[in-house]
């Protein structure tokens, strides 16, 4: 199990708790404004492995402190796959929106707090 800082208060506490004990804080909504940069396109991935490397990268990132997600994809398959998952993680919440990023669009800005 990891251990992060409540950026309020400077506390450590387990990833596994929501809330800081000490000041209350909301800690998975807490976020330092940073980006996290992936690529799930470009090292011989099959659209189903891209897709599990979004997710994965989702998941992980949301328990950290960065604000947004940036993701590699490229400008194939695996772009349509991954916009229309994120798509779908807006619709449920997963993630708070997204949009295309560059002049090729070859990147998915997620943002996720
Ligand atoms: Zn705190």
């Amino acid at each position: 199990m990891g251990a992060i800082t409540c950026l309020n208060c400077g506390m450590h506490v387990s990833e596994q708790i929501r809330r800081c004990p000490k000041c209350d804080n909301h800690l998975d909504q807490q976020t330092d404004g940073s980006t996290v940069t992936i690529d799930i396109a470009h090292h011989g991935e099959k659209v189903r492995d891209a897709l599990r490397k979004l997710e994965a990268h989702i998941k992980e990132t949301k328990c950290g402190v960065a604000q947004y997600l940036k993701i590699i994809v490229g400008t194939g398959a695996i772009r349509d796959a991954a916009l229309a998952r994120i798509m779908d993680y807006e619709r449920r919440r997963v993630i708070i929106t997204h949009r295309l990023e560059g002049d090729n669009a070859g990147a998915i800005l997620v943002t996720l707090k």
